[in-house]
């Protein structure tokens, strides 16, 4: 294949085979280094300051938007919620004592909810009205997303990927982070795993919240309307449970409130 124009006894296109050379080398020596590159190892530390800094990105983001944290008394809500079941928390997962705990809503209309690892915790406040959330419902919404950070899913989706998929053991974490929120793929291949952690949060979000004192009533409302609000309650959706499947549950650890505690998932 020829790259340039030009005779090849001329002196300008030596010097130019001579940088291709140089290009080439280089290049080389990179692959050469990227094979060199360690295995990813995953700890707690890394995953809780990678999910610290997104947290901050996306908070900097919202902020810009405008979208931030723009009804002060839901958040005192949420606030005073996230703190007793913090209190809780630390008692039934001893580790959680050194997180930092936060929680901060957004206007954004598709926002749901969702907690990172360590502890971060973001509310969509266009749902939250539209459900109506009572102070023990809300708690239920929180207890099920610090369930999540408690139980260390993040860490239990990272390391599912670096099993059923080595080549991402060569790669940086910052793009596995990122790939398993973005990467279709991975996220189908997620799936059924991400399925059953919610099933998880479920259990020990509400033996959190009972233990921290909600009444199992309020709490047993919130998969209640979770069944109202859902277009189709009885089919799982790409990333969740089927609704009603979920209010069953929930309606069990009611009655019999042992159930909950007994196969929690820890
Ligand atoms: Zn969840």
């Amino acid at each position: 294949m020829q790259i340039f124009k030009c005779p090849r006894t001329s002196l300008i296109c030596l010097s130019r085979w001579a940088l291709v050379f140089v290009l080439f080398s280089a290049q080389a020596q990179e692959k050469q280094e990227d094979q060199q590159v360690p295995p990813l190892v995953l700890s707690p530390a890394q995953i809780h300051q990678g999910a610290a800094a997104l947290y901050q990105k996306r908070l900097a983001e919202l902020d810009a938007a405008h979208w931030l944290d723009t009804d002060a008394d839901f958040l005192l809500k949420a606030r005073r919620a996230l703190a007793r079941l913090q209190a809780q928390a630390a008692l039934d997962f001893p580790e959680s004592r050194a997180w930092q705990w936060d929680v901060h809503t957004s206007v954004e209309p598709l926002e749901t909810a969702y907690a990172m690892a360590g502890g971060k915790l973001l509310i969509g406040l266009e749902q939250a009205r539209l459900w109506n959330l009572s102070e023990t419902e809300l708690a239920m919404l929180i207890a099920h997303e610090m369930a999540h950070a408690l139980l260390a899913h993040n860490q239990e989706e990272y390391e599912f990927v670096l099993d059923q998929f080595p080549e991402w053991r060569l790669r940086s974490f910052a793009e596995l982070e990122q790939a398993v929120d973005h990467d279709e793929h991975l996220i189908k291949a997620l799936a059924p795993l991400g399925k059953e952690q919610e099933l998880q949060a479920d259990q020990a979000g509400w033996r959190l919240a009972v233990r921290a004192g909600y009444p199992a009533a309020g709490l047993l409302s919130f998969f209640k309307k979770l069944v109202k609000q859902a277009g189709y309650p009885n089919f799982e959706s790409a990333s969740h449970p089927a609704p009603a499947q979920r209010y069953a549950r929930a309606r069990q650890w009611a009655i019999a409130p042992d159930d909950s505690a007994a196969s929690n998932a820890r």
